[in-house]
C-alpha cells in the first residue's frame, strides 16, 4: 500500500519510555527511518558513527553549518549536535518516513524551519510533531529512581527538567500520555497510520 511519507518530530522528557516507543516503531514500520544526529563529540563506548550518531570534527560541522546543511544545530557543553536536512529529504523522496527524536527546543527550530518552508515542500506536507508525557511526575520519580542509575542530585535535575520540557507540550500537534507502554503504543500507531493514510 502506498502512504504519505511523514516526517514525525517526537520529543519526550528523560524516563517517558521515549527510546523504547521509537525501537517499537522501527521494528514495526519498516518504512520509517530514524534520523541519526551528528556531534563534534567523541564516540562514547560502544557507540558507532552513522548508527548512534555521525561523529564529525568541529571545522567539518562549522563548515556544514556555513553551508546551511542542518535544519537545526545546538552547541551543548563546548560541542554541536544537528539534524542533516538531506538524509530527511532523501528518505521522504523516497516514499518512505523519517522519524527524529529532538528536545522541546530543538523540535522549536525544526518547526520554524518548517513553518517558512513553501507548502509544496515534501517535508511541510509530511510533518508532524508529537510530546510524550510521563503519567505523572510522581510517576516519573518513581521511574528514574526505578532505573538505578541515577544519583539523586540527578534526578532532581532530570525532574526539573521533564517540568521544564512539559511546559511546552501544547506547542505540539498531538501528546501521547504514557502511563501504560502498551496503550501509548498504540496510539502512536493510530496516529502513525491515520497520518499516513495507512486506515
Ligand atoms: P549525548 O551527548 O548525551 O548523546 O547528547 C547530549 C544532548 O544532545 C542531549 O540532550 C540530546 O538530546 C542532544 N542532541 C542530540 N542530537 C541532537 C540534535 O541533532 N540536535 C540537537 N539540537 N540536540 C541534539
Amino acid at each position: 500500500m502506498k502512504t504519505k511519507p511523514l516526517f514525525i518530530v517526537l520529543s519526550a522528557p528523560s524516563g517517558c519510555g521515549k527510546s523504547t516507543l521509537i525501537d517499537m516503531l522501527l521494528q514495526e514500520y519498516s518504512d520509517i527511518c530514524y534520523s541519526i544526529s551528528c556531534t563534534t563529540r567523541d564516540p562514547r563506548g560502544e557507540e558507532e558513527d552513522g548508527l548512534d550518531y555521525h561523529f564529525k570534527t568541529k571545522e567539518r560541522f562549522e563548515e556544514l553549518i556555513k553551508e546551511d546543511a542542518f535544519i537545526e544545530y545546538a552547541k551543548v557543553h563546548d560541542n554541536y549536535y544537528g539534524t542533516l536536512k538531506a538524509p530527511i529529504q532523501e528518505v521522504l523522496a523516497e516514499g518512505n518516513s523519517m522519524i527524529l527524536d529532538i528536545d522541546v527546543q530543538g523540535a522549536a527550530k525544526v518547526r520554524e524551519y518548517v513553518r517558512n518552508l513553501p507548502n509544496t515542500d515534501p517535508m511541510k506536507i509530511g510533518y508532524v510533531d508529537i510530546f510524550i508525557n510521563p503519567p505523572s511526575m510522581e510517576e516519573l520519580r518513581r521511574r528514574l529512581e526505578g532505573r538505578g542509575t541515577d544519583a539523586p542530585e540527578v534526578i532532581e535535575k532530570r525532574l526539573a527538567n521533564a517540568e521544564g520540557e512539559m511546559s511546552h507540550a501544547a506547542e505540539y500537534m498531538y501528546q501521547v500520555t504514557n502511563d501504560d507502554l502498551a496503550i501509548a503504543y498504540k496510539r502512536l500507531c493510530d496516529l502513525v497510520d491515520a497520518l499516513s493514510g495507512r486506515m
